[in-house]
């Protein structure tokens, strides 16, 4: 069972901006946060520049530079936070991993994945690559303020 997501809406506002500012291209960035037992709580989410090599691929694919992520996770660490995983846009797509996700996909991470059809954001859901089966299983995302994530603690298991 795939441990649910906490985002503040905030944030998820945030991604869906950055998907309909990148639009036709694909945003992307990485989501800092909390990994506790039974859930992942996101506290910030940090914008990447899409640097996929071919750039007029840019609406298909995306990649972010090592070197951000290496300084999201020097950031991430100082702050007591870790990285959760990655964001990015799917222009005129549906917000569901592509092959080409799930070949560059590692475990662990979650990918929340925002549809952005004619510059509107429709749809955000997250995935976590199953180790066992190489495939994407859906991660519920919950949104909601901070105080509201607290509350959202009484669930079972
Ligand atoms: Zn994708």
């Amino acid at each position: 069972m795939t441990k649910p997501l906490y985002i503040p809406a905030a944030l998820a506002r945030q991604i869906e901006q950055a998907g309909v500012r990148a639009y036709p291209h694909e945003c992307c960035g990485i989501l800092l946060g909390r990994d506790e037992p039974s859930r992942r709580v996101v506290e910030r989410v940090r914008a990447t520049e899409n640097v996929y090599e071919d750039a007029s691929q840019r609406g298909r694919r995306f990649a972010i530079d090592p070197l951000e992520l290496m300084r999201a996770e020097r950031d991430a660490g100082r702050a007591g936070l870790a990285v959760l995983g990655f964001y990015h846009s799917h222009p005129d797509h549906p917000a569901r991993p592509s092959d080409f996700d799930r070949s560059r996909a590692w475990p662990v991470y979650s990918y929340v994945i925002v549809s952005i059809q004619s510059r509107q954001a429709v749809d955000l859901t997250s995935w976590v690559l199953d180790d066992a089966s190489g495939s994407f299983v859906r991660q519920d995302v919950i949104e909601g303020e901070p105080h509201r994530v607290m509350e959202g603690e009484s669930h079972d298991g």
